[in-house]
C-alpha cells in the first residue's frame, strides 16, 4: 500500500518514530496517497450529516512529546459522532474504575451492527461492549453529575480536555439527529426495561445525541488520540486527563472494536487500536507514539472513512507503528 519505502529507514512498532522531519514529510505522503481514492458514499441517515462536502480531507499527527504534524482541511469542524464513544468510556473508567465498568457495559466484539437491537436480546438484556450504541448509552449513563445537565457538561468538559481546547455543540447536527434517532430512543427502552442503564432512558439519550455532536477537527482527533497514546497526559496543554491504566484499557476496546463490523480487517491492516465515526473521522494510538487523526466524509458500507483508512495505513506501515510487527513489513 505504501507508494515508496525505500527512503524510509527499517521501523518497528518497539521502536521510536523518525524525527519530526521525516514524520512531517510522510504525513504529507500520506495525504497525498489517499486524496486520489473518491470511493465512498457521505452518510445521510442523520439529514444533517449529508450536507457534509465529500472532498474535505485532513490527515494530523500528535506525537507524544508534542510535535504536530499536519496535511489538508485538519482545521474543518466535524461532528465527533461515535468517536465520542471512546473518550467518555475513558473517563467513565477513571471514576468507577475497570472492573465495575467491565460488569456493567462489557468489551467484547458483538459482531453486529452499532445500532443493534438484536445484540441485546442475544445476551440477556446485557450491553457487550462500549463502542456500541448499546453499551455506548449504558456507558453515558454512568457519567458521574446530577442529572442530564451535570452529566452533559462532565462530558463536554472532558472532552474538552483530551483535545486541550473548549469544544462545543454542533446545534443543528445535534437537533437533526434528536429529530431522527427513534432507533437509540428503542435500544435505551429495551435496556431500560432489563434494567440495565441509569436513571430516565430517554434523557440518557439525549446527552449521547449532544456528545455525538461535539465539533471536533482532525487536529483535535490527533491530539485526544495523543492523549491516549501518553499514558492520559495531552501531550499540547501537558494536562493529566485520565490515568495510565485507563488508556491501556480505553485502547484494548477500541483494538477489539473500534472500527464496526470491520474491526478485524482493520486490526489486520493496521495493527493499531481506532475509533471511527459516521461524519467521516477516525482517531487512531500509537501507545507511547503519537495520535492520529484523519477526516474524509466518504464511508465505506460499514460507516468508516475510506480514505482516513488508506492514510493511516500508510502511516502505520511508513512509521513502523503496527503493534504486531516485530520488524518492518511493506
Ligand atoms: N450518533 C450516531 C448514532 O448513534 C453515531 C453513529 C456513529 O458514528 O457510528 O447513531
Amino acid at each position: 500500500m505504501v507508494a515508496d519505502m525505500t527512503d524510509v529507514e527499517q521501523r518497528a512498532s518497539t521502536g521510536v518514530l523518525p524525527g519530526w522531519d521525516q514524520v512531517d514529510r510522510l504525513v504529507v505522503d500520506a495525504y497525498g496517497y489517499a486524496r486520489a481514492d473518491r470511493s465512498g458514499q457521505v452518510a445521510d441517515y442523520i439529514p444533517a450529516l449529508a450536507e457534509a462536502d465529500p472532498e474535505w480531507f485532513g490527515v494530523s499527527v500528535a506525537e507524544t512529546d508534542g510535535g504536530l504534524h499536519h496535511a489538508g482541511e485538519t482545521g474543518v469542524e466535524f461532528s465527533i459522532q461515535s468517536i465520542s464513544k471512546a473518550f467518555v468510556y475513558a473517563l467513565v473508567c477513571e471514576d468507577l474504575g475497570h472492573g465495575v465498568v467491565r460488569d456493567r457495559v462489557g468489551v467484547n466484539n458483538t459482531g453486529l451492527a452499532f445500532n443493534s437491537v438484536v445484540a441485546i436480546e442475544l445476551n440477556d438484556g446485557h450491553p457487550m461492549n462500549p463502542m456500541v450504541n448499546a453499551g455506548a448509552l449504558a456507558t453515558t449513563a454512568l457519567i458521574p453529575g446530577q442529572g442530564p445537565k451535570e452529566r452533559w457538561e462532565a462530558i463536554r468538559e472532558g472532552l474538552s480536555r483530551f483535545a486541550g481546547r473548549a469544544l462545543e455543540l454542533d446545534e443543528e447536527v445535534y437537533r437533526s439527529e434528536a429529530a431522527t434517532n427513534q432507533r437509540n430512543q428503542a435500544i435505551a427502552r429495551l435496556l431500560d426495561s432489563y434494567g440495565r442503564i441509569e436513571g430516565d432512558p430517554l434523557a440518557v439519550v439525549d446527552v449521547y445525541t449532544k456528545q455525538c455532536a461535539l465539533r471536533v477537527s482532525a487536529a483535535d482527533l490527533a491530539v485526544m488520540g495523543g492523549t491516549l497514546a501518553d499514558g492520559g497526559v495531552n501531550p499540547v496543554t501537558g494536562e493529566r486527563v485520565v490515568s495510565a491504566e485507563v488508556c491501556r484499557d480505553t485502547l484494548a476496546v477500541l483494538a477489539a472494536s473500534g472500527l464496526y463490523e470491520r474491526s478485524g480487517e482493520w486490526l489486520f491492516e493496521i495493527g493499531l487500536p481506532g475509533k471511527s465515526g459516521v461524519s467521516g473521522g477516525i482517531v487512531t494510538v500509537s501507545p507511547g507514539k503519537a495520535g492520529i487523526g484523519v477526516f474524509s466524509p466518504r464511508l465505506d458500507s460499514a460507516g468508516n472513512s475510506v480514505r482516513g483508512q488508506i492514510a493511516t495505513a500508510f502511516l502505520s506501515r511508513a512509521l513502523g507503528l503496527n503493534v504486531f510487527a516485530s520488524a518492518v513489513h511493506n
